[in-house]
């Protein structure tokens, strides 16, 4: 017999998450959860969806749901600079399959101890598969990193290689080219991408304005120009890329407009930006300089001979848009 919803949430979320952590008055098993956080601290709070069919194939294991849906909600936290410490999930399922929810408990458990992100509560109801993740964490009081605080002069950086996202989805669809070993380090990064917590906080200090690539690197920055009414100018030959990628005929289109990014663009006024490095050398934290904030309201590129190219023609940089 199938059993019941009280009887999966207490199986599957409750006992098997229930460790204690730091900052929950009450977790699961009331009508909400009692969160307390220090009085020089502030809360930071994102959600997201996944949608099957949408934001992972029909053959998605429950394990590559799982970190999928956790990874992209928490890597929000990663942009703002804040240090996990709570989420909740609204887990909308077609069927009690326990196998399934066996294998998706376990990873969120996994994931929850890698990051220290502890579950404090969430909803279970019938209907085609969907998991909302909100995750909350702490920034000091006044420093969370937000996309409008960027200025003319600012140097931009970013985290680790870029068109990885659209890479490991045309993986998931044999389509990517390369040797095997880049094939599966792209799968892994679209199931399970690392977020970026530790750069987060590393540039918090420093960090003029941030955000984490979901749907594109030029989208992404456009978002930062926009909310600091400013424009960016890319130097193009720096953007760091795998050379296994370019293997691919559209990889620029990838490494400009691919989503799934979850890598931090940063910026940083030149006046702190030798501390930064420093900061981020003695974490052993890797980033690659990409450009500079301008005045005005645009994006543009520079090209290795130093010519200014609109990004119009390079790419189509909407980014993916559900509507
Ligand atoms: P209510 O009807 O008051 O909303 P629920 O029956 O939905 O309560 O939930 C009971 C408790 O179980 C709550 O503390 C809720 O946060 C928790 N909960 C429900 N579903 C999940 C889940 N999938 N993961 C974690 N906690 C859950
Ligand atoms: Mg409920």
């Amino acid at each position: 017999m199938a059993i019941s919803e009280f009887q999966l949430i207490e199986q599957y979320f409750k006992t098997p998450f229930a460790d204690g952590a730091a900052g929950v008055v009450l977790g699961i098993g009331d009508d909400a959860a009692v969160l307390s956080v220090a009085d020089h601290e502030q809360v930071v709070v994102s959600t997201d969806t996944v949608n099957e069919g949408v934001h992972f194939p029909l053959s998605a294991t429950a394990e590559q749901i799982a970190s999928r849906a956790f990874c992209t909600s928490l890597s929000d936290l990663a942009a703002m600079g804040a240090t996990p410490r709570w989420f909740t999930i609204a887990l909308s399922l077609p069927q009690v399959d326990e196998a399934w929810l066996l294998g998706f408990s376990q990873q969120l458990q996994r994931l929850s101890q890698q990051y220290g992100c502890h579950l404090v509560g969430g909803d279970t109801t019938r209907g085609s598969l969907s998991i909302s993740v909100t995750v909350m964490g702490v920034v000091e009081r006044g420093k969370a990193l937000t996309r409008c605080g960027a200025k003319a002069g600012d140097a931009i950086y970013i985290t680790g290689q870029l068109g990885m996202g659209a890479a490991g989805l045309a993986a998931t669809q044999n389509q990517l080219r390369g040797a095997a070993v880049f094939q599966q380090k792209a799968l892994q990064h679209y199931w399970q991408p690392k977020v970026q917590i530790q750069h987060g906080l590393a540039i918090a200090p420093f960090a003029s304005a941030c955000i984490d690539i979901s749907d594109g690197l030029l989208a992404d920055m456009a978002h930062i120009c926009r909310a600091s009414c400013v424009g960016a100018l890319i130097e193009r030959y720096k953007l760091p890329v795998a050379t296994e990628l370019k293997q691919n005929s559209t990889w620029l289109q990838w490494v400009l407009a691919g989503g799934d990014e979850y890598q931090l663009c940063f910026c940083v006024p030149k006046a702190v930006q030798a501390d930064m490095l420093n900061a981020l050398q003695q974490a052993k934290l890797n980033v690659t300089y990409i450009g500079e904030i301008v005045e005005g309201d645009e994006i543009n590129f520079i090209d290795g001979a130093g010519d200014i190219l609109p990004v119009s023609h390079h790419v189509e940089s909407r980014g993916y848009r559900h509507f």
